[in-house]
């Protein structure tokens, strides 16, 4: 192979990766989509080509995120030896209200994403040592971050406030809202998928295991549901969504909780599994007959349509609302009773397109147009990775 570049993506117990072709007119292409999962368990590494075969299949021995950059790069030499990585894009969750755009790594953006992780406890360290990793194997190789956050910012002030006293505010305490890279790739192939709505005023649902919705004016966002941090808005596969914060009182204050319980439960324990005791995976909710997996689906719909109504009313209006992600891609169930519940909007499914995955899946007569248009964040690191790092 040529030279390439690399994606990588690091969460708690996974490393997600792609690897792509070094671009031949800005046009990256995919070679291979892989994961180490079970990090600390019992870790695994998978990889698929381009058309979905399979490279890889094999425990690897990866104690901690250091160990998975090792044995990516051990995999990476075993496959592509004597090809050149020529630069490294990553996904890193929090970028504050300072980094409004990817940026090249080097020790002072280190530094400042460093002081950020105590805004995102969970991811921002993951991230950081997966930089971290990746700087000590490839010291020469120039290394490119997509933040989660940069594409809300520029977005009204309202939108951004946490209506708190200043000096806790003064702290970073604001909404910062998250799936950015995957709204910016949706705004990014609106013009030529669906150029009709692409000025126009859209609502984009994100809605995977972490779902979230972008009210987008003109390709930009002006409001989005996530907020200071990834729990706010849409009910998710764990996590709950809006919450009245008097609830969190209760959990420290009359039920005695720890933080880290407290943490646990609204990470780990409520939204779909919450509701349902059963799974977070709306896969499994969906066609089961207990009233507790019924309820959970009712409870995401009733959420998701509420949402759609607020940013409806942020952006005056609504042209188009777009499906992406996970569930928002694969369940046309899922979406054909957003939509019912979105009505009163002027939405109207054509059901023949929705179950054949659109592009567009409303009537030619629907007020709000609809569409499913698949996410791709990795391709959007790599475009940014080729942009700044000049690799056209
Ligand atoms: P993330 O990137 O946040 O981990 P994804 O966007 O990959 O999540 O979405 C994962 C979720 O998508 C799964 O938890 C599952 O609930 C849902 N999903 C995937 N396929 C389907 C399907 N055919 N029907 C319903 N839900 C699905």
């Amino acid at each position: 192979m040529d030279d390439y570049g690399l994606v990588l993506n690091a969460g708690s117990s996974s490393l997600k990766f792609c690897v792509f072709q070094r671009p031949a007119n800005n046009h990256w292409r995919l070679e291979a989509r892989g994961q180490i999962d079970g990090i600390g368990t019992s870790p695994r590494l998978v990889v698929k080509g381009e058309h979905g075969e399979k490279m890889a299949d094999q425990d690897v021995p990866v104690g901690d995120g250091r160990g998975a950059v090792n044995a990516l790069a051990a995999w990476l030499k075993s496959h592509y030896g004597g090809s050149r990585v020529v630069g490294v894009g990553h996904r890193v969750v929090h970028g504050g209200a300072k980094f409004t755009g990817p940026v090249i790594l080097d020790k002072g953006v280190f530094a400042e994403l460093q002081a950020l992780i105590p805004l995102a406890p969970l991811h921002q360290p993951y991230n950081l040592a997966a930089i971290e990793a990746a700087t000590e194997r490839l010291p020469d190789c120039p290394q490119v971050c997509c933040f989660d956050t940069s594409f809300h910012r520029g977005a009204p002030a309202v939108s951004e406030l946490v209506p708190l006293p200043a000096d806790i505010r003064k702290g970073g305490v604001q909404r910062y809202g998250f799936h950015g890279i995957s709204y910016e790739y949706i705004a990014s192939v609106l013009p030529e998928l669906a150029p009709e709505i692409a000025n126009g005023r859209v609502i984009i649902a994100h809605l995977g295991s972490g779902a979230s919705m972008c009210a987008l004016k003109n390709g930009k966002s002006i409001d989005h549901t996530l907020g200071f941090t990834a729990l706010d808005g849409l009910c998710m596969g764990t996590r709950p969504g809006s919450l009245d914060p008097g609830v969190v009182l209760h959990l420290f204050q009359g039920l005695k909780m720890t933080p880290k319980e407290v943490e646990t439960i609204l990470y780990k324990k409520s939204g779909l599994i919450g509701i349902s005791g059963i799974s977070n995976d709306m896969r499994d909710l969906l066609g089961k007959e207990d009233p507790n997996a019924t309820l959970a689906i009712d409870y995401f719909i009733y959420q998701a349509a509420k949402q759609i109504g607020a940013l409806t009313a942020s952006l005056g209006g609504v042209d188009a609302i777009v499906f992406t992600a996970g569930i928002g891609e694969n369940s046309p169930e899922i979406r054909r009773r957003i939509c019912e519940a979105s009505k009163w909007l002027g939405c109207s499914m054509d059901e023949k397109a929705n179950a054949a995955k659109g592009p567009r899946i409303s009537t030619p007569d629907s007020k709000v147009s609809l569409w499913v248009i698949p996410t791709n964040e990795e391709l959007m690191i790599a475009r940014h990775t080729a942009n700044l790092l000049g690799l056209k």
